[in-house]
């Protein structure tokens, strides 16, 4: 008998999101000559005559990714597709297509279908993207969606996350945290309503961080004041596991290290407030919450005044030698080793 058949079975949670993509796709190599980026970026990238196209596709299953209980349908659907289209906005590109693939259970109408795409009706709309197609079919637990975003660059204006240089200014859109906070109170809120069905929930106070969870904007406001200014960041990648997780990703793929500064990060009075009220530590959930959806990206030193000019831009830290290693400078203390505790689905 083979020994591979003698192997005891490896976990999926031993090698955790990422360690997975890697094993499975160890042996698929790019072999056309006009795929530019496989594996291992926001969007995969191909060049067609003068232009570039840019293919990103995102999976969303129910109990895992969406808890109906607290999730209007018609939001689900603009969150399905804002967060593809926040994949092709952090290659610098502009999202063009979409297609849409639902596997939905018996327990779900016309109804709940059509609120859903109403919401992906709505995120077309907003960023002139295309609905140009999809499959429907029927899942024995559950609502599945898969949407694929298609977008278009020039080649020279797309950025990757291994573009980082020594001494470039880490930048980051927004504010962070708030999603993961936000998806907190969505959680304490269902489970006092799965208690008692006759519970009204409690969201005064709490429109801010939930808004973030539920309703996530991609930035394409912050590419096109870059494209403005004539900045094509270094690096770039969308905040979707957190914020050490995609510093750690920059850094690994550039071959650089970095300091980030706890003072410097954004975090949204109300992701603080609520932060505290729940005995949280409001820049652990900017570090490590995830779905904020921002950008993160680092840009040349003298490009410094530009990018103070732009509204809801943050300098959060700068990218040094590797050999200097990923650290977090905390308000008081000692140095911390960045961590990548971000979300995994595993
Ligand atoms: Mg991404």
């Amino acid at each position: 008998m083979d020994k591979k058949e003698n192997r005891k079975p490896v976990e999926i949670s031993e090698l955790g999101e990422f360690g997975l993509i890697d094993h499975l796709t160890k042996d698929f190599t790019v072999i056309d000559k006009n795929l530019i980026k496989g594996i291992g970026d926001d969007c995969a990238v191909f060049e067609c005559g003068d232009i570039c196209n840019l293919v990103t596709t995102d999976l969303l299953v129910e109990g895992v990714h969406f808890n109906l209980v607290y999730t209007p349908l018609k939001h689900l659907g603009y969150k399905a597709v804002a967060v593809n289209l926040s994949d092709i906005y952090a290659m610098n590109g502009t999202p063009k297509y979409i297609t849409v693939s639902v596997a939905v259970s018996r327990k779900f109408s016309v109804t709940a279908m059509e609120q859903l795409y109403e919401g992906i009706k709505l995120a077309c709309d907003r960023f002139d993207v295309e609905l140009i197609g999809g499959d429907t079919t029927s899942s024995m637990s559950g609502l599945f969606i898969n949407i694929t975003a298609i977008g278009q660059a020039k080649k020279e204006d797309i950025v990757y996350r291994s573009g980082a240089k020594k001494n470039d200014l880490v930048c980051v859109s927004g504010d962070l945290g708030g999603a993961y906070i936000g998806l907190k109170v969505l959680e304490r809120e269902a489970k006092i309503y799965m208690e008692d069905k006759e519970m009204q929930p409690e969201l005064e106070g709490y429109e801010y961080v939930i808004e973030r969870q539920l309703k996530p904007e991609p930035r394409r406001d912050i590419v096109r004041e870059l494209a403005k200014r004539g900045i094509v960041p270094n690096s770039m990648m969308d905040i979707s596991d957190g914020l050490s997780s995609e510093l750690m990703h920059i850094c690994k793929q550039s071959d650089v290290g970095c300091r980030v500064y706890e003072e410097h990060i954004p975090i949204h009075e109300q992701t603080e407030s609520v932060a505290n009220r729940f005995h949280m530590d409001p820049s652990l959930a900017a570090m490590n919450g995830g779905e904020d959806y921002e950008l993160l990206f680092t840009v040349p030193m003298d490009k410094k005044e530009l990018v103070e000019e732009i509204s809801d831009v943050s300098l959060i830290g700068y990218i040094c030698d590797a050999s200097e290693g990923k650290k977090f400078v905390p308000r008081n203390g000692a140095e911390l080793d960045l961590k990548a505790q971000g979300w995994t689905s595993f």
